[in-house]
């Protein structure tokens, strides 16, 4: 097989690469990636004692893969703390607990009688699924009015910071879409289902949402970034920004802001869609304008250290996520000292706000002095807690995570028909086929086999 260069050293780049060479140690790869810094929206810092995770901050142990690569590279995998399965959403100038059974949904504050009824309701609304709809639209047609907007816009919040009323149900859910589309409804899918595992003497639990258990590693999700680097080494050009990407003879030529440029057989792009939007745009304008179509909002999240004593609301728990109909100014908090061991000094906890996302992108761009002042407003409202912090940090994501709005899947239909066209170009990254962790490393895997197959 020829030379493989590999665009993009976040977590989508770096597992293909390891996956490669897993299959074929020989194999010739560079992974070129523009920053100074490997990992992409991994990122993890540590300072004066906290542990802030910088953008991701775990991944669901129910997938395989991502335990599996932790595994082959020595990792040892930490789950969240029981604390965590505590979540709560703030409604009414409250926060309320997130029921996570059917009785404590029935005792639940957070949803009205009728709000209650009408998400019942749904086991008797025949299914009427549409190829195309905003989750929105779907959730207020099964779900009713209510539960979209306690329920279900703070999960598009916690999930892509994006607004329902744009996103696709089936892009970002596809589990959801068969649901309705395989047995009618979503209370249907998940009791027949429910049941089939039972029959099979499983015992784990259905549900339309993700499962699984947060985990990550002692020392943050960098663990896995490090341990990557250490596997791939010399492989590895840092400060390499790819600037174009053209055709040559059978392979491609990939161009560098100095004007140098080297040859390749193969290319991969694991970089994020609008950065792939610029760099194939003298080779083909089609592609690039398919790909700058996916939209990016700007997130930003606000690290505040306390002592213990400063915060009177109990921490004990995941943390709180804000439905847009409150017209907070954040869109919710995580209690990262609660859900994962080593993120805050001994008699401290550490408070991670989002501030940001499809909703709200310019507020996102305020100045560091501004977000911290904002967060601190709302954690006064919110949570009660009235002193300053002891410690402070900042991390902004100006183009933040890729959403998959209403036509996401008919886009990546046009963009494969045009990669036919491009022989051993390939794009792989969370701006396609799922955007976390897990996603992205289930991708690269499959990537590597095809890559092999095909050359
Ligand atoms: C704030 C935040 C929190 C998140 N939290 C979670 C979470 O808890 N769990 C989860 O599963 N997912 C989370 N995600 C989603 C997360 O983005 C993905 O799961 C995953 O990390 C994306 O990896 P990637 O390699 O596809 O993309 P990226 O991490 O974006 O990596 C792309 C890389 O390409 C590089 N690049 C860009 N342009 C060029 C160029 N021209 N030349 C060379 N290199 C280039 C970039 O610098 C970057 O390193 C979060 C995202 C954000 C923004």
């Amino acid at each position: 097989m020829g030379a493989i260069a590999i665009i993009g050293g976040g977590i989508s780049g770096l597992s293909l690469a390891y996956f490669l060479l897993e299959k074929d140690p020989d194999l010739d790869i560079i992974i070129f990636e523009s920053e100074k810094r490997l990992g992409g929206k991994i990122w993890t810092e540590k300072a004066e004692g906290f542990l802030c995770e910088a953008g991701v901050n775990g991944f669901l142990d129910n997938k395989p893969r991502t335990l599996e690569l932790s595994k082959k590279v020595s990792l040892e995998p930490l789950r969240s703390n029981d604390a965590s399965r505590k979540r709560f959403i703030y409604s009414d100038n409250r926060l309320h607990r997130l029921p996570e059974a059917p009785p404590a949904f029935l005792a639940s504050s957070l949803m009205s009688l009728s709000g209650k009824l009408r998400i019942m309701a749904e086991l008797v609304i025949p299914g009427n699924v549409k190829d195309e709809e905003t989750l929105a639209a779907f959730a207020r047609r099964r779900l009713g009015k209510e539960a979209y907007e306690k329920l279900i816009d703070p999960m598009a919040s916690g999930i892509y910071a994006g607004n329902p009323e744009t996103l696709s149900l089936r892009a970002c859910f596809p589990k959801v879409y068969d649901l309705e589309a395989r047995y009618g409804g979503l209370i249907k899918g998940m009791l027949r289902l429910q049941r089939e595992r039972k029959k099979q003497g499983s015992s784990e639990k259905v549900g339309a949402g993700p499962g699984g258990t947060l985990t990550s590693f002692y020392n943050g999700m960098g663990e896995l970034v490090s341990a990557l680097r250490n596997f791939l080494g010399e492989r590895i050009r840092l400060g390499s920004k790819v600037q174009g990407i053209d055709r040559k003879g059978s392979g491609y030529v990939l161009f560098f802001p100095d004007g140098s440029s080297i040859e390749t057989d193969i290319v991969v792009s694991a970089a994020p869609a609008y950065a792939v939007s610029e760099m194939v745009k003298n080779m083909d304008r089609r592609l690039s304008n398919l790909v700058a179509e996916i939209p990016y909002p700007s997130l930003s999240l606000v690290c505040l250290g306390y002592r213990k004593e400063k915060i009177k609301t109990p921490v004990d728990a995941f943390g709180f996520l804000i439905p847009s109909r409150e017209k907070r100014n954040i869109l919710g908090t995580l209690y990262d000292s609660s859900i994962f061991p080593n993120r805050a000094p001994e008699g401290y906890v550490l408070l991670r706000s989002m501030v940001g996302g499809a909703r709200y992108s310019d507020l996102a761009r305020e100045n560091d002095t501004k977000l911290v002042d904002l967060v601190k407003g709302e954690l006064a409202a919110i949570m009660d807690i009235r002193s300053d912090p002891d410690f402070v940090r900042v991390y902004k994501h100006e183009m933040a995570i890729p959403q998959y709005t209403v036509g996401h899947l008919e886009r990546l239909r046009n963009i494969d028909t045009i990669l036919q066209k491009h022989k051993n170009l390939y794009l792989t990254g969370n701006a396609y086929k799922g955007i976390g962790v897990n996603d992205c490393i289930e991708n690269s895997f499959r990537l590597a086999e095809k890559i092999i197959e095909e050359s």
